[in-house]
């Protein structure tokens, strides 16, 4: 039997199930359609699951490494990666069920199975009746909402001939199941994804190589964190080859162990270990979901919107990683309630990218909010930059964690912030201060004086801002 909804919603991960509670709480019938789990990518494969092992994986390093210059003698180290992983799924778990209270507190009506949006039928004149083919296998439900939100996310992408075989050849989905860690590694893309997995599995005793097509890694980022990231990880033992192309028909697997060849500057170079983790980027869910029975554009692969997420039907939205753009559940989320406000009459404007804040939660971390550097400047803004070093900062070394800045940039003509970039201990706790900064057009004299109590590692910003115009006490 046809159900008549308000707003059906085809995915249930970080964007989906956050635009239903937001629905629910607008008063609107909401339906959620999700074929794995409820909380999706985020939840399941991606920001909750790596950050537990990440967590383990500095709590292992740094007993093992630096007990003893905190005075606390320890035995022998040991890691039990088997208690690591419960660990990580007990989190997952608890999640999970979380957001499965949420959905039923909110009434919203959750579908499992996969969700196909139909063509003008007897059910609707317009594209949007929403089929679902049940996991049970009972008969297909059909939906009829006046609006959808397409917010199927996204999977790992891969290089052509690189085929995933789950054992040698990996992506981020395999590595979170793994039983055992391998003795070696290969990363091939030293992006966000790639740099997390470099630092945890490094952290965790395995040799970590990088190898990245670009000139540096984490190339998004400003060059100073870039570089400093590579300094910082490279003094823990990884190794990273950049400006180098894989070869993905040189790969070989042979006696447990998997070789590539990659071009660096010209030349070929033969890497082995016992496996590859492949971190090149996400690809947009967009195949098997009835785009073709729409008017719906997809370009490069992502669902195209306007700025308040409609598509070309404009009773059909999307949002999250299958439109692209910045690939964060955070913004993936953002984007839901913003949908899901512009269906129930309330406009407001779409965030603009750059006061999203950006973060890796390797160890350092690094974080970031605005332009970079080089961005700045191409976009010709005239800029005058402050920075400012952990070490400096008194709480960092009570810590034990010293190493990195804050990099502050400022207009220098109107003193607004164009951009924060962050790399040490805790920043990705404390981008979200300069984020507030950026939407509220705060200038580094006011951030410095919001007063930053002592001893924290928000000093930090204070001081920065400060240097942006050469005012810096600690330096
Ligand atoms: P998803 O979370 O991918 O959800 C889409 C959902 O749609 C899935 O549950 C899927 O099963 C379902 N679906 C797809 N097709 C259908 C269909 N036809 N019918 C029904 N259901 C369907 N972001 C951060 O902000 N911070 C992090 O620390 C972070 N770490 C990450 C680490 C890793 C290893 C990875 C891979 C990603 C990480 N991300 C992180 C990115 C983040 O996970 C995504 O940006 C976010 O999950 C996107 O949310 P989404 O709702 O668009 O899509």
């Amino acid at each position: 039997m046809a159900k008549d909804y308000d707003v059906v919603i085809l995915g249930g991960g970080t964007g989906g199930y956050v635009a239903a509670i937001r629905a629910a709480k607008l008063g609107l019938k909401t339906a959620v359609v999700e074929k794995g789990k409820l909380g999706g990518t985020c939840l399941h494969k991606g920001c909750i699951p790596s950050k537990a092992l990440l967590r383990s994986a500095e709590v292992f390093a740094t007993t093992k490494n630096h007990a003893s210059s905190f005075g606390v003698n320890t035995g022998e180290v040991t890691l039990d990666f088997s208690r690591v992983q419960e660990r990580k799924d007990s989190i997952v778990a608890q999640l999970h069920q979380g957001v499965q209270a949420l959905m039923k507190k909110g009434k919203i009506d959750v579908y499992e199975g996969t969700g196909r949006i139909l063509g003008p039928s007897i059910f609707s004149p317009m594209p949007g009746t929403i089929s679902v083919e049940l996991v049970s296998g009972e008969e297909n439900e059909m939906l009829i909402p006046q609006n959808v939100i397409v917010a199927t996310g996204s999977r790992p992408r891969t290089l052509p001939g690189l085929t995933i075989d789950g054992e040698f050849v990996i992506t981020s989905d395999e590595a979170l199941a793994l039983k055992e860690l391998p003795a070696s590694i290969i990363i091939v893309g030293g992006g966000v994804i790639g740099i997390e997995w470099a630092s945890m599995l490094n952290d965790f005793g395995v040799k970590v190589t990088v190898i990245e097509y670009a000139d540096r890694i984490l190339p998004t980022e400003d060059q100073d964190i870039s570089k400093e990231m590579k300094k910082l990880l490279e003094n823990k033992g990884i190794k990273f080859v950049t400006s180098a192309k894989v070869l993905a028909d040189t790969l070989s697997i042979a006696n447990n162990k998997v070789s590539i060849e990659a071009e660096v500057l010209g030349e070929n170079q033969n890497y082995n270990a016992d496996k590859i983790l492949v971190s090149v980027g996400r690809q947009a869910n967009v195949e098997g979901i009835g785009l073709e029975n729409t008017e719906i554009v997809v370009e490069n692969g992502f669902i195209q919107t306007n700025n308040h997420f409609q598509t070309k039907e404009s009773h059909i939205y999307a949002i999250g990683d299958v439109i692209g753009g910045l690939q964060l559940a955070h913004v993936a989320s953002h984007e839901g309630m913003h949908a899901i406000e512009h269906i129930a009459g309330i406009t407001t404007e779409k965030v603009d990218d750059k006061w999203i804040s950006r973060c890796i939660y390797s160890s350092p971390e690094a974080a970031s909010v605005g332009l970079t550097e080089e961005q700045a400047k191409k976009e010709g803004i005239p800029i005058k930059v402050g920075k400012f070093p952990f070490k400096a900062i008194g709480k960092a070394l009570v810590y034990g964690e010293s190493e990195g800045f804050v990099k502050m940039i400022a207009n220098s003509e109107t003193n607004d912030l164009v951009g924060v970039h962050m790399i040490g201990p805790h920043v990705t706790d404390m981008i979200a201060e300069a984020g507030l900064a950026m939407v509220l057009d705060a200038t580094p004299w006011e951030i410095a004086h919001s007063v930053h109590p002592h001893p924290t590692l928000s000093e930090v910003l204070g001081e920065a801002a400060l240097a942006v115009d050469g005012n810096a006490i600690h330096m």
